[in-house]
């Protein structure tokens, strides 16, 4: 945890420019006083409720709070329970989706999964209707069925394939929590049931009975609040890791998962989301949450206790806040001053980018 000497008043009005500039000035960051700022007047809040269908996740601690950003350029920015371990459940989804699109190309991903949102739950046992697959790959069904075209010739070398590809993006070694994996893999009935009509379907292979493990696996592997902020810079970093250098990610794909997190993200909430935040997006039940400012920065937050969708709620404020107050909105274009320091990518990855650093 970071803190600044100086304890910024909590009203909530835009950040002025005086401030700002009195903080550049003294050569302080305003950003680690903002993030601290956010996570400060949201951490009293008691909104919401733990995950308990997966039995094991009924055991975390709903005043874990965590809020990081770490910018393109490396820099990170923590406040609160940044190191607590939790696993990170379906904001495993977009990155696994990125591992399907290497592995079969574009055509063959979008043939078996989607790209519409549902609007209905997370795990909701529907496929779409006009074509038979599921509506996009961050609802469980479609998931499963990406999680089904990642290659590999048995379950420990998938698995293998899946825990390095996290660790691509967070810039270390990811574990798997056994005892929640277990409680999952117990309980998961409904995603059996999908997988199945799935299978029935056509949608997926004949081994997803095996890929339906890979699946809970995926989702058991442990992460924190800084890890998400570093994953989400490397999505906003056009798939490289801006603390390791490592390309993490297919340039070409970096658009189509940025896509699928902005319109479908925060499932039934995906669409008031991207109104009121207007970035891309992804939640976990075990209280993950991530959103990426592309070209700019990673945010990532756990706090367990869950709204009515799924999403962590006060991981939803604080980033809606940052939103606001750092003018992070895609769809409304007013560069701030504090964040303008932060939007030169350290590594390029793509020809004819402006490589100067000043
Ligand atoms: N493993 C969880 C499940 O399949 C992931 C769901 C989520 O995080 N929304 O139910």
């Amino acid at each position: 945890m970071t803190r600044s000497d100086e304890t910024p008043g909590g009203s909530g009005a835009p950040d002025d420019l005086d401030r700002l500039l009195a903080g550049i000035e003294a050569k302080a960051s305003p950003l680690r006083a903002v993030v601290e700022e956010v996570h400060r007047r949201h951490v009293g809040c008691t909104d919401g409720r733990v995950a308990d269908y997966i039995p094991e996740l009924a055991a975390a601690d709903p005043a874990h709070f965590g809020l990081a950003i770490t910018a393109v350029d490396g820099q990170s920015f923590t406040a609160g329970n940044t190191d607590i371990a939790f696993t990170i459940q379906s904001v495993t989804k977009p990155f696994t989706y990125g591992l399907a699109l290497e592995d079969n190309g574009l055509e063959v991903v979008l043939d078996r999964v989607g790209v519409e949102p549902s609007g209905d739950a997370f795990n909701a046992i529907e496929l779409d209707p006009r074509t038979n697959r599921p509506f996009n790959p961050m609802v469980n069904a479609g998931a499963i069925a990406t999680t089904d075209l990642v290659k590999g010739p048995d379950l420990v070398a998938r698995t293998k394939r899946v825990n390095a590809m996290l660790a691509r993006y967070a810039g270390r070694t990811l574990n798997i929590d056994q005892s929640v994996m277990l409680s999952e893999q117990a309980t998961s009935h409904r995603n059996r049931a999908m997988a199945l009509l799935m299978q029935s379907a056509g949608a997926v292979s004949d081994r997803v009975e095996e890929s339906l493990d890979l699946y809970t696996g995926q989702c058991s592997m442990l992460v924190d609040a800084r890890d998400l902020s570093v994953m989400a810079a490397t999505l906003a970093n056009g798939g490289v890791n801006p603390l390791t250098g490592e390309q993490a990610l297919d340039p070409r794909y970096v658009k189509h998962v940025l896509g699928v997190m902005y319109t479908c993200g925060m499932y039934d909430h995906a669409g008031a989301w991207s109104v009121r935040v207007g970035l891309p997006a992804k939640s976990g039940v075990a209280g993950g949450l991530l959103a990426v400012v592309p070209g700019r920065l990673g945010i990532g937050a756990y706090s367990p206790a869950l709204d009515e969708a799924g999403n962590s709620v006060r991981g939803a404020l604080a980033i809606e806040e940052l939103s606001e107050r750092l003018g992070l909105h895609l769809l409304e274009p007013h560069p701030s001053d504090m964040v303008t320091e932060l939007r030169r990518p350290r590594r390029i990855s793509e020809p004819g980018r402006n490589t100067t650093s000043d």
